[in-house]
């Protein structure tokens, strides 16, 4: 998509310190951190939100937390773990509607929803 942020990340059109990619997926760390570990996981096809997967997206986004999996055993804190999370649509506080996965670790992460 034309305007969209991470679809120019993507495109090599924004810059971004990248941590992981393949065919399907560009994983890099999210500008503005909120603990010591966060990076951001998304699909380089532009998915709206998780609201707007649809069936054929499924074993994509299956790949991802596998692509996190991996992520997280090359920097080295798989051992010690993580939170993964997707904000979705308003509600759930999304900023940037193309969908992605933030991986947050590092420290003793708090204020724990649920
Ligand atoms: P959301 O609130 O949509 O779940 O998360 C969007 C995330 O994208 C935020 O954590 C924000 O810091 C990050 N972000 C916004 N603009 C940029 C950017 O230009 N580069 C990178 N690396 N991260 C960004
Ligand atoms: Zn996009």
């Amino acid at each position: 998509m034309e305007d969209c942020l991470f679809c120019k990340i993507v495109k090599g059109e924004v810059p971004s310190t990248k941590v992981y990619e393949d065919e399907e997926i560009l994983a890099f760390k999210d500008i503005n951190p909120a603990a010591p570990i966060h990076i951001l996981v998304i699909t380089k096809k532009h998915i709206e939100s998780l609201a707007h997967l649809e069936k054929e997206d499924e074993a994509l986004v299956g790949k991802i937390y596998g692509a996190i999996n991996q992520i997280a055993e090359e920097h080295g804190f798989k051992e010690k773990g993580y939170r993964v999370i997707v904000n979705c649509g308003k509600d759930g506080g999304q900023e940037v509607m193309h969908l992605h996965f933030h991986i947050l670790g590092g420290k003793k992460l708090g204020e724990k929803i649920v």
